[in-house]
């Protein structure tokens, strides 16, 4: 069998440039490469449900936003299988039956969930669903046989997860579910983008995102006013690259035409850290410079973004059509994982001949 990918983002939001050099630029080498059987990309919306039960409209109208923006940076519905979770029941029926293979503290130990508790100050109520995420995204995952899982860092801890099931499943059952492996980014400033405010970690929920339709004066305000040195205040003062977000932004997108066409005057990024770490560059300048990577890594995800903009209908129907198509290939691994756990009653044959010998000799 060939390689099979499959991942997705959760519709809680617009897309921002972490999604973008964490996962979403990948996907589009990935699928261009030709190297891939199948491609699916999940909107994860009974996922973002998990912590937005409560506001269902959110997600509701992040489906039609999370669609454009996947459209928009180059996932083109012809390679790439773009669905809807919430609509493939199989994902939920996958879920409940995974759900024996784990334990609590096995979830409770889970890092990036624990991060996501604080995050989100459920302290000691947590919804059990919310709880349950990396097994239903084991789910997501085992249902299309994905062999890869292209993710941001952050994902590392669902795909120990989905092994373990995965592992546990075929051993008592039968081999019927494949293990993934994670695709990370071979950059390490993409692993986990910060935000612009320096937090760890660029995120929806933390409002701390460029958004890749976000328009040229809102990136620019946006990068004007990043989080750098607090240490650097005067331009002659010696600056620090650690935990610098700028730095790390250049680290993602910078590429060496990029200083040809901008600052010729520097060789390349290390001359220019060189330089800030000495002391005598300022902030602004080196702002401006990544402004202008950016918004020319941008533009063209913008403009395609306009022209799908232009007709929505046609966006529903890519949904709809790569959802159908989606549920046929969850329906067969169900299909599958039914016969091996001996829950397929009414194709079970032996079954029926077994209790009439039982019954009647
Ligand atoms: P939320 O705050 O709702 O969890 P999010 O911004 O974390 O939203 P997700 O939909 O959870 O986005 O993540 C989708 C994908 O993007 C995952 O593969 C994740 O690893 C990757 N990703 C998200 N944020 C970043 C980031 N800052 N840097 C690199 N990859 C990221
Ligand atoms: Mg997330």
């Amino acid at each position: 069998m060939g390689k099979i990918i499959l991942t997705g983002d959760r519709p809680t939001g617009r897309l921002h440039v972490g999604h973008y050099v964490g996962s979403l630029r990948r996907r589009v080498e990935l699928q261009n490469s030709g190297e891939y059987e199948k491609i699916f990309i999940m909107i994860a919306d009974a996922q973002a449900l998990t912590d937005n039960f409560e506001n269902p409209e959110k997600v509701r109208q992040n489906i039609i936003e999370v669609a454009l923006d996947y459209l928009s940076v180059g996932l083109d519905p012809a390679k790439s299988n773009l669905f809807i979770q919430s609509q493939i029941p199989e994902l939920t029926e996958l879920t409940f039956y995974y759900m024996n293979l784990v334990t609590l503290s096995r979830l409770e130990r889970n890092p990036t969930v624990k991060t996501e508790i604080k995050l989100r100050n459920f302290e000691t109520s947590i919804p059990v669903g919310f709880l349950c995420y990396p097994i239903s995204q084991a789910a997501d995952i085992t249902a299309f046989k994905a062999t890869t899982v292209p993710v941001g860092e952050d994902q590392l801890p669902m795909l120990e997860q989905t092994k373990e099931i995965v592992r546990k499943f075929n051993s008592i059952y039968d081999e019927v579910l494949v293990e993934p492996e994670v695709l990370l980014p071979d950059n390490a400033a993409c692993l986990r983008l910060p935000g612009t405010d320096g937090k760890a970690k660029m995120s929806k929920s933390l409002g701390n995102c460029i958004y890749l339709a976000d328009d040229p004066g809102e990136v620019q305000k946006k990068i004007m006013s990043m989080y750098t040195d607090p240490l650097h205040l005067r331009i002659e003062d010696p600056g620090h690259l650690e935990g610098n977000a700028v730095f790390t932004y250049l680290d993602a997108f910078c590429k060496p035409e990029h200083f040809e066409r901008y600052l010729p005057e520097y060789a390349g990024l290390d001359e220019l850290k060189a330089h800030y770490q000495r002391g005598g560059l300022g902030d602004v300048k080196i702002k401006k410079f990544l402004n202008k990577i950016i918004q020319e890594e941008l533009e063209p995800i913008r403009a395609r973004r306009k022209e799908y903009e232009k007709d929505i209908a046609a966006v529903y129907d890519i949904l709809k059509a790569g959802t159908e198509a989606a549920r046929e290939t969850a329906t067969q691994t169900m299909d599958e994982v039914k016969k091996a756990m001996k829950i397929d009653y009414f194709n079970d044959k032996s079954l029926l001949e077994g209790q009439e010998q039982k019954y009647h000799g």
